[in-house]
């Protein structure tokens, strides 16, 4: 996060850099990841070759990257927020119930 600070600061982006502009970015990405895979039989979107685990590689970077921003941004305590979301999600979904089991939208 602080490298990514650095790197937005040293070119003055942070002007450009409010959430709902990081937002987009970050969904933009995400998109890019799924163009990479859309096309693709589910198998070999499993196990992804080299050439595509490279390129699949660049784009989650780019998601990872535009996702430290915006919680640098934003004040999210990025660490704290992914923690305490899985010890919740580990009591919603807890293994008894759900080993094995697809958790439908709730
Ligand atoms: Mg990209």
């Amino acid at each position: 996060m602080r490298q990514m600070r650095a790197f937005s600061d040293a070119r003055d982006w942070g002007r450009f850099h409010d959430l709902k502009s990081l937002t987009l970015a970050l969904a933009g990405e995400v998109g890019e990841v799924a163009e990479l895979v859309q096309w693709l039989p589910a198998e070999r979107a499993m196990t992804a070759d080299p050439p595509l685990r490279e390129r699949l590689g660049d784009e989650l970077a780019d998601v990872l990257l535009y996702l430290l921003r915006l919680a640098d941004v934003a004040g999210v305590d990025l660490s704290d927020a992914v923690l305490g979301k899985l010890a919740r999600n580990g009591e919603r979904f807890p293994v008894a119930s759900f080993r094995g089991v697809a958790p439908e939208r709730q």
